[in-house]
């Protein structure tokens, strides 16, 4: 499948690897936004979170399990944001699903 994400996760393309489970896969960001911006994703292809259903939404949990875990290893105390964009009119350019993390200054309100 030519899917970017597939390739990273499958270490076909580089990545810097930040944490790695049975079932996510999470990698800094190659464009950060913020001191931290790091990239959560299944090892499972999710087009997006408008594809998640109840035969696929174990990994979404799991992911949400991982990004404590993650932004406590990043020293992520004082606050963080996830983002995930869904299709075009949030402009998701990589159609696997993926949860920005972003941390590491203050965030300002950019929700659109
Ligand atoms: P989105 O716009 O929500 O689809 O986010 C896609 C993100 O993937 C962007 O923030 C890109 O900077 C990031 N990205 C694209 N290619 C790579 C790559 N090879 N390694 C790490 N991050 C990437
Ligand atoms: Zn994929």
């Amino acid at each position: 499948m030519d899917c970017l994400f597939c390739k990273i996760i499958a270490g076909e393309i580089p990545s810097a690897k930040v944490f790695e489970n049975d079932s996510v896969y999470a990698f800094r960001d190659i464009a950060p936004q913020a001191p931290v911006h790091i990239l959560v994703v299944p090892k499972a292809h999710i087009t997006s979170a408008d594809a998640v259903c109840a035969e696929n939404s174990a990994y979404v949990a799991k992911i949400f399990e991982a990004i404590p875990e993650i932004a406590k290893n990043e020293g992520l105390t004082n606050g963080y944001r996830v983002i995930t964009n869904c299709g075009e009119d949030a402009c998701q350019t990589v159609k696997h699903l993926h949860f920005h993390i972003l941390g590491g200054k203050q965030l300002q309100g950019q929700m659109g």
